[in-house]
């Protein structure tokens, strides 16, 4: 989704947590090291605390009498997930862990360093009453948080900077709209050519396109199209604006979604200059399209208004309004980010992996909606039009 600035650190430390206890990332003395910070310590359920040192030791015997396994195979699940950003790259993220019925509250402190996460502190309280203290009985009780999406619509137009920007959420959305019978349709503004460090920008450009193409065949979108502005250096302006509206004139679309524009994604990472141009001149696009006094070059290349657009849907808002149940196309949704397989090997060997990074951040999508039953959604900040 960020080219320059890693990923949002909610999918990140959902995919890690808890860490001592994850061969994925734990399996040695070395992986124990990389990610565990020189001074770290943590005061367990019981309420001892314990060194670097001795946790170390705990964790290498688990490994090698693989009781590793056995604990996680029983049914371990992490719930109620959130990440605050402290300070810097400094993150506390706090969640609960159900050990096949024993309920702890838990809270780590990580960093993000020029070589991957570590954790600094990590602290576990058991939560007496189970039953009572279950997050989901919590969010019931306190009722939904966000309306649902309305889906009484059948064309949508989907916005975005680059290559891969839908596949991180969205596209699990797009997939349940079109097996409804919706027609869905991609404009990306770049072919996201800066964002393979290895790669020329020319040969990047045409394998990230197909990429897109794939991925969005995926998810039942025929129709991917491409701007030609340059990655890296959108600009929020009239031009950005003309070419957006001439796609809503020619599309006719009934909603379009896109990625905020915001300065923070959902969970606090920073978001990207080029998401936030293209988050902006959407939904001020979607209402240009309309005025036929506006673009006036768009009449001349016989495209007629069109205010049929009734609301813009930004995914990734740390203020988000709507969301969409996706329990039923998780799998479509990680199949499409799957396609971007290029992009993807470029990136760091510890960079969690499509289902790991999706199955993070629908979680967490679902946990803001405090929908009963419901196990991923997609969140969205709508604007009406
Ligand atoms: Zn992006």
């Amino acid at each position: 989704m960020d080219e320059t600035t890693g990923p949002d650190p909610t999918a990140d430390l959902s995919a890690r947590e808890p860490i001592l206890h994850l061969r994925e990332f734990v399996d040695s003395a070395e992986t124990f090291d990389a990610h565990t910070a020189p001074d770290f310590w943590e005061v367990g359920a019981s309420g001892a605390a314990y060194d670097r040192e001795t946790v170390r030791a705990q964790v290498l015997h688990r490994l090698d009498t693989q009781e590793q396994d056995d604990l996680v195979s029983q049914g371990w699940r992490t719930s109620d997930l959130r990440v605050r950003r402290l300070a810097g790259e400094v993150y506390l993220c706090t969640y609960t862990l159900d050990q096949a019925g024993r309920v702890s509250r838990r809270a780590s402190i990580w960093e993000r360093t020029d070589s991957g996460w570590r954790i600094v502190y990590h602290q576990g309280t058991l939560a007496p009453d189970a039953a009572d203290a279950h997050p989901e009985a919590d969010a019931e009780a306190a009722g939904p948080r966000l309306e649902p999406l309305s889906e009484d619509w059948q064309r949508a137009l989907v916005v975005v900077a680059h290559p891969d920007d839908i596949e991180y959420g969205t596209a699990a959305a797009v997939a349940r709209w079109t097996q409804a019978g919706k027609t869905v349709t991609y404009l990306l503004a770049t072919r996201g050519e800066a964002g393979i460090d290895g790669m020329h920008p020319e040969d990047a450009a045409s394998v990230r396109a197909q990429e897109e193409r794939d991925g969005a065949a995926e998810v039942g979108v025929d129709v991917v199209e491409f701007l030609e502005h340059t990655d890296g250096a959108l600009e929020y302006g009239l031009a950005l604006r003309r070419d957006i509206a001439r796609e809503v004139r020619r599309r006719r679309p009934d909603v379009v979604i896109g990625l905020t524009h915001r300065e923070r994604f959902a969970g606090g990472g920073t978001n990207q200059a080029d998401h936030r141009a293209v988050g902006l001149a959407l939904i001020d696009a979607a209402r240009d399209a309309g005025n036929r006094w506006i673009f006036t070059d768009l009449l001349d290349e016989g495209l007629e208004p069109w205010s049929g657009v009734r609301l813009a849907a930004l995914g990734a808002s740390p203020q988000a309004t709507h969301a969409v149940d996706v329990s039923d196309t998780l799998e479509a949704a990680v199949a499409s980010l799957e396609a971007h397989a290029q992009y993807l090997a470029g990136l760091d060997d510890d960079y969690p992996t499509p289902r790991e990074l999706l199955t993070g951040i629908l979680r967490e999508g679902a946990a803001a909606t405090g929908w009963r039953g419901c196990e991923y959604a997609v969140t969205f900040e709508v604007y009406d039009l």
